[in-house]
């Protein structure tokens, strides 16, 4: 698609569309090879979705053997490996060590930025861009292609709609996903793709909450609470169960939270099969069914059923609220059933919510589209990265780390197809 312009060696220019992790992190590999490189992002400034991820404290990568992180990426897995070992998680450490920002592994074994931020690493990388030769251009967003390959780019600084028309001899695309669309990403590429006969599957919610009818009284009490060391289990297509030990947030719809996002891919799976999905809480992981009933057989005295539990059983009452919320009163008359109801507690979820709130996208162009440098079969010259690939995985720096991972191969990609085109 992108037509030479010429082939002189350093005049070949790339046009980089999209200023997250995966772009910027192709800017560079491309521009550290000599081409000129002009990165266009929608947005008044880059890096927006990276800045809000070091609100919440940056997970950048995780420490666990590179076999059991390229297993995190499940389905995608093959698609992914050979990028992930080109960059796994400690040369994206050390690259950020080379950026003078330390990490630091935290008790999960994830991996952060000494401070926790993002704003002091994208302040060193845009710098080091800079000093590359990158150029930025924002507010110019990518809307297409002519009919003669080059760009249709629209520049919509100061308030104004400038159509121009940007030829490029290789280009990246690194748009992002479709959730937290006021960050940048909004998915409208997918419908720029498909136009050009690439197969892009649906985007989804990834790592998202889910909805389930509460009564008025429980999400007036609870809603925005959370519940404390639980087991969450779901069940996957093949029927094989997974447990996550961990907390979920009571939402005014639903649940959500890190533990009900590790399972999200299944469960949103299941409401996409069947219209719902079922999880499984354990309210007391440490206990036996059988020492929760042995106490419960302990004498009540005066106390209320309530009361009793709460004591013997140390249940705070978000926990309590949602045992009565999910069983009939009959159990409540019948100690081992209702050991069994806190150990298995049963909520049904009849709707994931929507994409723009989840923290991630799943689905995305498809790999059968891509040559191994990430360039479209279709399209030569384009290359593409990040999470508008067809891939998910669970938090835990895992998303970053595919991100920089694709950016970088996909900058590879471009430096090659260049230094073929001019050989
Ligand atoms: C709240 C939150 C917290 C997160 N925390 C973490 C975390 O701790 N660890 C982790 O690993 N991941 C985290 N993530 C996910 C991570 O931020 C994303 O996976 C990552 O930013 C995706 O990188 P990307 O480069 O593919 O796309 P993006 O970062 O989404 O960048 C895409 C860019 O393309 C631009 N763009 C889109 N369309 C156009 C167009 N038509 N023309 C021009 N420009 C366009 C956008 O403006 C944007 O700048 C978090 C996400 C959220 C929402």
């Amino acid at each position: 698609m992108p037509q030479s312009t010429s082939l002189n060696s350093h005049s070949l220019r790339v046009a980089i569309i999209g200023g997250g992790p995966a772009g910027l992190m192709a800017a560079e590999v491309i521009a550290s090879a000599g081409f000129k490189v002009s990165l266009y992002d929608a947005m008044p400034s880059v890096g927006r979705k990276f800045l809000l991820a070091g609100v919440g404290g940056m997970n950048i990568t995780h420490s666990e053997s590179h076999e059991k992180l390229l297993a995190r990426y499940a389905n995608a897995t093959p698609f992914l490996t050979s990028y992930l070992n080109e960059f796994s998680s400690e040369q994206l450490r050390d690259w950020i060590h080379g950026l003078g920002v330390e990490t630091f592994v935290g008790s999960s074994g994830r991996v952060f930025p000494r401070d926790m931020k993002a704003a002091p690493l994208l302040r060193a990388w845009l710098h080091r861009l800079r000093e590359l030769g990158v150029e930025f251009y924002p507010r110019h967003r990518w809307n297409g292609w002519e009919d003669d390959g080059s760009l249709r780019i629209i520049d919509q600084q100061n308030n104004e709609h400038v159509e121009k028309n940007i030829a490029a001899d290789a280009v990246v695309l690194a748009l992002g996903g479709a959730s937290w669309q006021r960050l940048g990403s909004d998915g409208a590429w997918v419908n720029l793709l498909r136009e050009e006969d690439i197969a892009i599957a649906d985007l989804l919610p990834s790592n998202c909450g889910f909805e389930t009818p509460w009564s008025e009284k429980f999400k007036q009490e609870f809603s925005g609470a959370p519940l404390q060391t639980i087991n969450l289990t779901a069940v996957d297509q093949k029927g094989v169960a997974h447990t996550i030990r961990g907390e979920a947030m009571i939402a005014n719809t639903g649940i959500e939270g890190t533990s009900v996002y590790a399972l999200s891919a299944m469960l949103r799976d299941s409401i996409i099969a069947t219209g719902n999905a079922e999880l499984t809480i354990d309210l007391l992981p440490d206990l036996s069914a059988e020492k929760i009933q042995s106490l419960l057989n302990k004498p009540r005295g005066k106390n209320s059923a309530s009361n009793f539990l709460r004591k013997q059983l140390n249940l705070p009452s978000i926990k309590l609220s949602l045992l009565r919320e999910l069983t009939p009163v009959t159990i409540w008359q019948d100690n081992s059933k209702l050991a069994q109801a806190i150990k298995n507690l049963r909520l049904q979820l009849n709707d994931y919510r929507p994409i723009d709130e989840a923290i991630s996208t799943a689905g995305g162009i498809q790999s059968t589209e891509l040559n191994n440098q990430l360039m479209l079969e279709k399209l030569r010259g384009v290359f593409c990265a990040g999470e508008m690939l067809d891939w998910e995985a669970p938090t835990g720096g895992y998303l970053l780390t595919a991100c920089f991972a694709t950016g970088r191969a996909a900058g590879f990609g471009v430096v090659d197809y260049l230094r073929q085109t001019q050989s």
